[in-house]
């Protein structure tokens, strides 16, 4: 990578990502508030209570094959020897007597082995001959055979408060008959777009209007992340539009994020009407595309005003707004991918700020991360954003990549 320390005074002065980020966070406590759902409304959702096996898992000595159960006495027993086949364990069916040496029962995966059977031998090594069974391999104790509690036993910590819970916890905790949780409440997170020149879908388009379509990116980047969320529409560049829905969306949200009008054009007024109204501790950050980023504090309400162009939007809500939702929801750890690929072109860029540019990874045929650029990286691009799956991160001092060279790519883990 090319390095240079020649960059603007203007460019020298911006916050770096990492330095935004820490200072974002010193103002963040995760939110309070709790709420007892059921186990399969769990999806994500931060558990607020230490779980502790009600039960062992499993719940009794079962079999992990289809086979044949049988006792050795303890013993090591040589091959081909014959047991007669007195009856059948089937999964939720069991084998009701007790079985005595020198007999074997039929039994399939997950069902119970009787009590003084200590051995499951698996059907493929055995031939059945009417109700008699030869053994073709040496068999020793204990065989095919899942214990009791060998998961989890009864009264064991088996997830921590605190934690998001993933498919599996949701399963581990079906597996001991957990049917709710208590867990956090749901963030919640209002936003809106600024700009004379939107219009909502639907609706015809007058000269120089463009379409909002910053409100379906925040959406749909915010149902990935499981937060309620009240899409409180277009706003004028106005200031008494913009203070109005402010105090709005202030009343009940924990988050409030904005697109467009936090620039320094005669008609961003975001910043000013959020000082009127509020703080902004934060404004402008060392990142392409999304300099112009906002951070500040409306009453007890978290405010992100996030530059219009929507290549901005996609990058500074990645990068700056996820990772602090995911900390005021309580998620502490929060590990984001990023992995080195070989670039497959040339890319441009000039040194100042940390850049995210849109492009596609895949595994070439020796199984080795490449990636190339998804198009046009103008912040306005739509289409290279669409066609994209990660972000290819070049360095603040960076002045591009050649072929060939290794980069570092952050996947879009929110869009697969
Ligand atoms: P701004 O940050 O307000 O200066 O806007 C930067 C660029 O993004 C302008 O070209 C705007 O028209 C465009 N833009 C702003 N908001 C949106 C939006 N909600 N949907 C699509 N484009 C937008
Ligand atoms: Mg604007």
């Amino acid at each position: 990578m090319h390095k240079t320390d020649d960059f603007s005074l203007a460019q020298a002065n911006l916050i770096s990502v990492e330095e935004a980020l820490k200072r974002i966070e010193s103002n963040i406590e995760p939110i309070c508030g709790t709420e007892r759902i059921e186990l399969k409304k769990g999806l994500g959702r931060i558990l607020e209570e230490d779980i502790f096996s009600p039960v062992d898992i499993p719940r009794f000595r079962n079999s992990s094959m289809d086979g044949y159960a049988l006792d050795t006495g303890g013993e090591k027993l040589s091959k081909y020897f014959t047991l007669p086949v007195v009856g059948t364990s089937w999964a939720g069916h069991p084998y009701q007597r007790p079985l005595m040496k020198g007999q074997s029962i039929r039994i399939f995966t997950g069902a119970v082995v009787p009590k003084n059977t200590d051995t499951v031998i698996l059907q493929e090594n055995i031939e059945r001959t009417g109700d008699t069974i030869k053994v073709l391999q040496t068999v020793t104790p204990g065989l095919n055979i899942r214990e009791a509690g060998e998961d989890a036993h009864q009264g064991q910590l088996i997830l921590p408060k605190g934690k998001a819970l993933t498919p599996s916890d949701l399963a581990l905790m079906a597996s001991v008959g957990i049917y709710d949780v208590l867990v956090k409440r749901h963030l919640r997170v209002s936003f809106f777009s600024t700009g004379d020149e939107l219009r909502p879908i639907g609706e015809k388009l007058r000269d120089g209007e463009i379409y909002d379509s910053n409100r379906y990116l925040l959406q749909a980047m915010l149902e990935k992340i499981n937060v309620d969320i009240a899409d409180l529409g277009t706003i004028k560049d106005q200031r008494n539009a913009l203070a109005a829905a402010f105090k709005d969306a202030a009343s009940g949200s924990d988050v409030i994020i904005t697109t467009g009008g936090v620039s320094v054009g005669a008609a961003d007024h975001i910043r000013q009407v959020m000082e009127e109204s509020g703080q902004i501790h934060l404004w402008k950050i060392a990142i392409k595309p999304g300099k112009p980023l906002a951070y500040g504090k409306l009453s007890s309400c978290h405010f992100f005003g996030l530059p219009g162009n929507p290549a901005s939007v996609l990058v500074t809500f990645q990068v700056i707004v996820r990772p602090m939702i995911l900390r005021l929801q309580g998620i502490k750890e929060n590990i984001s991918l990023r992995i080195k690929a070989r670039c497959q072109s040339a890319l441009s860029k000039t040194p100042g700020r940390q850049e995210y540019q849109r492009g596609i990874f895949s595994r070439d045929d020796n199984g080795e991360f490449i990636v190339e650029s998804a198009g046009a990286q103008g912040s306005h691009i739509l289409s290279a954003m669409s066609r994209s799956n990660c972000f290819i991160v070049l360095p603040r001092r960076s002045s591009g990549a050649q072929a060939g060279e290794w980069v570092n790519i952050e996947p879009f883990e929110t869009m697969l």
